[in-house]
């Protein structure tokens, strides 16, 4: 879903948090999901995005969203998809790859 505030659309881009043309890079600290309208809609001129919480140190990606006339809004993430690659040797000496994936998700 869409991390705007009262937006439950379906995401459609991934948005820079710090724009790219501002330097930033594209990772995933940086990123939001984000429905069209809300991708465009920051462009406009006075709105502001700042990273709260990377999301990496037990609670969720969060970032605030000021808007041109001065409210703010907190977003966090649905949290993480963690995957882990377990490698296993086995007696022949040939190893097998496989993914174990878990996956934790807060509230909004
Ligand atoms: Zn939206």
């Amino acid at each position: 879903m869409c991390r705007d505030p009262f937006c439950d659309a379906r995401i459609r881009h991934i948005d820079h948090i710090t724009r790219y043309s501002d330097g930033a890079l594209t990772t995933y600290i940086n990123g939001r999901g984000e429905c069209e309208r809300g991708n465009l809609v920051r462009e406009m001129p006075g709105w502001r995005i700042k990273l709260l919480d990377c999301g990496f140190h037990g609670g969720p990606h969060a970032i605030m969203i000021t808007t041109p006339i001065g409210h703010y809004y907190r977003s966090r993430g649905p949290g993480h998809i963690m995957t882990t690659k377990i490698i296993t040797i086995t007696a022949l000496g040939q190893s097998r790859q496989s993914m174990s994936g878990m996956s934790s998700r807060a509230s909004r």
